[in-house]
């Protein structure tokens, strides 16, 4: 029976957290013999490990170095509590020194050529999650758990995209089972760095930030994992933001369509991508909290068998405008929609929302504030031959708008939801712009003014408790 446990930078992000971390690794190790465990670094370190690179590249030469300095004071602290006595406290202090020590010499190296190359950058964030498993493995030793520090770029072999790698998995299975098995089947506790791995010359790639949730899918592919829990700062997923709402309660179960929804939307979920391997593989895939382990969290599915009208939760994103096309000269010409995509991809920006009234005199889509402008422009730009002859009146932005969407597979083919949704916000007072649903009827999402966020989120939590 193997084990994925990933732990993010908060439940390594200090002495007490690692204490935690161990506590619960040992606590399953009756249960689950064989244990693989995958670690950020330590919260806020893959930041500053950035924060050094890139401003040597600008140009400045302290920067880095109190980064360097943070990250002694940091990981020795922390060794300093875990490890008060004995050789290994020492041994390990030297070897981060050495890591630390590097990653100087980069930044400086990065500092003279005045280019940071995303190879250069990838070697450089490394580190983090190289000194974060050897701090938790020699923790573990001391708690007398025979434990191993590997680092994945022996195990996941991916592509040359630096920055965003791309996992080889036939390769990245051959070497994985061969370096950890043997080592599981001992009893020793591997810890895993997430994040990153190595291309096929063996040279250090990352697989882009947040990446460790990745890593964990990927190995419990290649293992075959019998299950993969994720360890994070939250009880699994919730019904709602539980700032905004405080009755907000954890999901039980999610399909792995809810979660994309989801996360696309704003909440704070796994990103889809990671999770792919895990959810197609049909491993059960579990979001845990390192704080209450006791709570058994959320399960992620590939699919499931919806209970009718079932509204699973509600997220929102704030900040946004919602830009809107308009004019009698639009209505039936083809290319409008096409053009006007065409100038916002132009911009770089990822639309969140679009919609387009059946008459098709005005497309309006939501798109973040701080983009406004430029799609603004971008469009007059595009369009400046119908607005002089008036076949587009205007191209407007209303700003500080919100997107609330609601979430459930079993929406599908469920008749009454939206009117339970306009409702429930009617009664509220809250006014809505504009409406969207994917037709996959996985979702719906309602623009709203930033103002009514927390309200709109309120009267649609209500249903979710009632149904
Ligand atoms: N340490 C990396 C980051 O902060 C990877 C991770 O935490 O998942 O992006
Ligand atoms: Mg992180």
């Amino acid at each position: 029976m193997t084990l994925v446990m990933k732990f993010g930078g908060t439940s390594v992000g200090s002495a007490k957290a690692i204490q935690r971390t161990a506590n619960i690794i040992l606590n399953n190790r009756s249960e689950w013999p064989q244990q693989v465990i995958i670690a950020s670094a330590m919260s806020g370190v893959t930041d500053l490990l950035f924060e050094g690179a890139t401003s040597a590249a600008s140009g400045d030469a302290v920067t880095y170095r109190e980064v360097a300095k943070k990250l002694r004071q940091k990981h020795f602290q922390v060794i300093s509590e875990l490890l008060p006595t004995g050789d290994e406290g020492q041994q390990l202090t030297a070897q981060l020194d050495k890591f630390i020590e590097r990653y100087e010499s980069l930044c400086k190296a990065v500092l003279v050529l005045g280019e940071l190359t995303p190879r250069a950058l990838d070697a450089m964030t490394s580190i983090g999650e190289r000194m974060s498993v050897r701090l938790i493995a020699s923790y573990l030793r001391h708690r007398g758990q025979s434990a191993q520090a590997i680092d994945a770029t022996e195990l996941i072999v991916t592509d040359d995209t630096f920055q965003g790698a791309v996992p080889l998995m036939d390769n990245t299975t051959v070497c994985s089972e061969a370096r950890l098995r043997p080592l599981l089947e001992e009893g020793v506790v591997t810890v895993v760095t997430g994040f990153i791995g190595a291309n096929e010359k063996g040279v250090v790639t990352t697989l882009g930030r947040g990446g460790s949730d990745y890593s964990a899918a990927i190995l419990g592919q290649a293992l075959h994992a019998d299950e993969v829990w994720i360890w994070t700062d939250v009880d699994g997923v919730m019904t709602a933001d539980p700032r905004l709402v405080p009755e907000a309660q954890t999901i039980s179960t999610l399909s792995y369509r809810e979660v994309a929804e989801l996360a696309f939307y704003g909440a704070k979920v796994l990103h889809p991508k990671t999770i792919r391997p895990v959810v197609e593989n049909n491993i059960p895939l579990w979001i845990k909290n390192t704080f209450h382990p006791e709570k058994s969290g959320t399960e992620i599915v590939q699919e499931r068998s919806e209970s009718n009208g079932d509204i699973k939760a509600v997220t929102a994103i704030r900040n946004l405008s919602l830009v809107v096309v308009e004019g009698k000269g639009m209505l039936g010409v083809p290319g409008i929609a096409a053009r006007t995509f065409g100038a916002v991809a132009r911009s770089n920006i990822s639309v969140l929302l679009i919609s387009q009234a059946s008459s098709e005199q005005s497309i309006c889509f939501a798109v973040p504030a701080q983009a406004t402008k430029d799609i603004v422009s971008g469009l007059e730009l595009e369009f400046r031959r119908e607005l002089m002859c008036r076949d587009i009146d205007r191209i407007t932005a209303q700003e500080r708008v919100a997107i609330v969407t609601v979430v459930g597979a079993g929406m599908r083919g469920t008749p009454g939801i939206a009117g339970r949704l306009f409702s429930a916000l009617g009664d509220r007072q809250v006014n809505i712009i504009a409406i969207a649903q994917g037709s996959s009827e996985c979702s719906i999402s309602m623009v709203v003014d930033n103002l009514d966020t927390a309200e709109a989120e309120k009267a649609i939590h209500a249903l979710i408790i009632s149904s």
